[in-house]
């Protein structure tokens, strides 16, 4: 272990700062699964900390050609069809948080353009893409998707007439291979309209705590990514190209874990105001949706029992004042303070009052994990072989 000063050259290029600490030196990790050209076998990395933003490099970086021979060879995208699995999460998220429902969308790397499919499908969006694999871009083509084939650095971006042009941009699992994060969402920056929405996708900086000298399926630590980075540091960096984060968040679908951002372009015309609102939004959106399906729960089933007068539950019912007309449920929580009290008029009882009365269906309602599942035990044990959903 050694300290990097200001003596060397190395300078984050994320935040620009000259402060570093080496973490790893001399590090073969295992690379990308599939076939490929072994010139990147030998490799030994040393890892790099920035001590400013967090973000991890390879340091010194491997040099052009030896990456570009790897990438002319490599067949790891052909073979991760498993992803298609975990885009469905992502799609509903960035429908979720960005309510895009018309307008453009360019991938950054599109691969097959399955992902812009479903993109297509889910929110009637037009889809575009950026692919240099001839195979991926015959197969996106063939499928009715649009695609400039090339490596998006190469991309002359006025000729393509790309700048400004898109409602969302979206770069996933890119970004840790390119040689210049920074350059790279600069460039991507240009092509998102104002008010419009770039979606990043990494992978997740839990990771570093398993780095070892072995490449596990899944794992997302190999020897071809570049950058290991901290959402402090993509939220930082996307705040310095112009955009505002208004969403960051973690998954480990199937094995597969990533950091999720989506910023959006800040404009002139896009008061702050717009962007706090918009957060609004979507809560309110989310409320909604756990209303209904409450609705629906309390409509199929005869006598349910409500467990927990949770925060969440309030939210709910003051939002969807329809759930009061029924009456088909009781109110129960374990907390003696809450018991015999009223929550929005709806009393409140204990589990044990309840045992003797038939009960279809408990609905537990509160989302915090630890104390649903600690309910669900409650439930399991106190009312055994009742049907018990979720909010
Ligand atoms: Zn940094």
């Amino acid at each position: 272990m050694s300290t990097l000063n200001s003596e060397t050259n190395f300078k984050c290029d994320i935040c620009r700062s000259e402060i570093s600490k080496t973490i790893f030196s001399e590090l073969s990790l295992g690379l990308d699964y599939g076939k490929h050209d072994f010139t990147l076998e030998d490799l030994k990395a040393n890892y790099v900390v920035c001590q400013h933003c967090g973000t991890v490099s390879q340091y010194p970086l491997p040099e052009e050609d030896r990456l570009q021979r790897y990438y002319a060879t490599s067949q790891g995208y052909l073979i991760a069809n498993y992803k298609n699995d975990v885009y469905q999460h992502r799609v509903q998220m960035i429908k979720e948080v960005t309510s895009l429902s018309k307008g453009k969308a360019l991938e950054i790397g599109s691969c097959k353009g399955v992902f812009l499919q479903m993109l297509h499908e889910e929110l009637e969006i037009e889809v575009f893409g950026i692919e240099p694999s001839e195979d991926c871009c015959e197969y996106s083509e063939k499928v009715g998707i649009p695609v400039v084939k090339s490596l998006f650095e190469n991309v002359d971006l006025e000729n393509e007439k790309m700048v400004g042009e898109f409602d969302i941009v979206i770069a996933m699992c890119v970004l840790e291979h390119v040689k210049s994060p920074r350059a790279f969402l600069d460039k991507m920056a240009r092509t998102v309209k104002e008010g419009g929405y770039l979606y990043i996708e990494v992978p997740s900086s839990e990771l570093l705590s398993r780095f070892s000298t072995k490449c596990r399926f899944g794992e997302n630590v190999n020897k071809i990514h570049l950058y290991h980075f901290t959402g402090q540091a993509l939220a930082y960096l996307v705040n310095d190209l112009g955009f505002a984060v208004v969403h960051q968040s973690n998954s480990n679908d199937f094995d597969y874990p990533c950091l999720h951002i989506i910023a959006r372009k800040i404009s002139p015309s896009l008061l702050g105001e717009e962007v706090f609102l918009g957060q609004i939004n979507i809560k309110k959106r989310k409320v909604k949706e756990i209303a209904e399906r409450l609705m629906n729960t309390l409509q199929q089933n005869r006598n349910v029992v409500l467990w927990g007068a949770s925060t969440e539950l309030y939210d709910v019912i003051c939002s969807y004042p329809e759930l009061k007309v029924l009456t088909n449920y009781i109110l129960v929580d374990r907390n003696p303070l809450k018991q015999g009290k009223k929550m929005l008029e709806i009393p409140i009882y204990s589990p044990e009052e309840i045992l003797s009365r038939n009960t279809d269906c408990v609905v537990v309602t509160t989302r915090n994990k630890g104390i649903n599942a600690s309910i669900r035990k409650d439930v399991g044990i106190m009312l055994p072989g009742v049907k018990c959903v979720d909010m």
